[in-house]
């Protein structure tokens, strides 16, 4: 942390921020609106005092523990950035598995509806790598919609938006007629101490827990896609890594049929389908 009134530059902010280097310079670019390679050719160019306060201001939140991509506004996901704010989740790089298996199993001109949208991240990103799908995406947060739908439209992508709980804003289809469900929901047991740690302390926990077990909405979003889907229909799920076979054998007492459990890049269970 450097004091107003000396003067500064951009590289002895950088080198004194008490900041991972990254970090600091993410929050030196967000601030004066400049690139990285403008850092390297302008190292020794001076901080203002209004723009040093404002770095102050947000290096302390960080090392508060305030997530960056809050204090940034955005987060980069599947290659394209996308608003966040503290309404909706930070979107993971675990989710973007979940995002290549919907890929995956998403038919040519297929419907999709992602439930618990939050960010808009999943339905967003489909939209823009699969334009010809007809998405949809719902939310029970309106202040999580209103980041969702900002992000559909700076990235372009024909998504409709409903609020409400799980299934309740759903739009009127044909019955059995959904190719893909999906959703990344709140997962996380109530009790689970990590809810009070970390970025997740900063994050809704609307979109962390259920308030029971972690397994509630599983269930609840399960129950209901039999009405929605077709057939052949595939329903996807991201989960934490021990609850795979929790999230398989719901599946199967409602008769899914080719259940399956996909690893991450660390191995782990953490996207389930049928
Ligand atoms: N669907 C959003 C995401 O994957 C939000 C998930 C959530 O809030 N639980 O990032």
């Amino acid at each position: 942390m450097t004091k107003p009134n000396t003067p500064v530059t951009l590289e002895s902010w950088l080198n004194n921020s008490g900041l991972p280097r990254l970090e600091a310079r993410m929050l030196l670019q967000h601030v004066l609106v400049i690139s990285h390679s403008h850092i390297i050719a302008h190292g020794t160019q001076l901080l203002s005092n209004s723009e040093l306060a404002s770095l102050n201001q947000l290096c302390q939140r960080r090392l508060a523990g305030e997530p960056l991509a809050y204090l940034l506004g955005w987060r980069e996901f599947y290659g394209r950035c996308f608003q966040v704010s503290e309404a909706v989740l930070i979107p993971r790089p675990e989710t973007e598995h979940l995002v290549d298996a919907v890929l995956a199993h998403l038919p040519a001109q297929g419907t999709l509806w992602d439930l618990g949208t939050g960010s808009g991240a999943i339905a967003v990103t489909i939209a823009c790598e699969r334009p010809d799908a007809q998405i949809w995406a719902a939310d029970i947060s309106e202040e999580a919609l209103a980041v969702a739908q900002a992000n559909a439209s700076v990235l372009q992508a024909q998504v409709r938006f409903g609020q409400g709980s799980w299934y309740q804003a759903q739009p009127q289809p044909a019955p059995h007629s959904v190719d893909v469900i999906v959703s990344n929901p709140p997962y996380i047991d109530a009790q689970d101490p990590h809810l009070q740690q970390g970025d997740l302390r900063f994050e809704p926990q609307q979109a962390l827990t259920d308030n029971h077990n972690g397994l509630s909405a599983f269930k609840t979003i399960i129950a209901g896609a039999k009405d929605f889907l077709r057939p052949d229909g595939w329903l996807l799920f991201e989960h934490g890594y021990d609850q795979g076979e929790a999230v398989r054998n719901m599946l199967s007492q409602y008769k899914f049929r080719k259940i399956q459990t996909l690893a991450d890049l660390a191995g782990l269970d953490r996207v389930t389908l049928g």
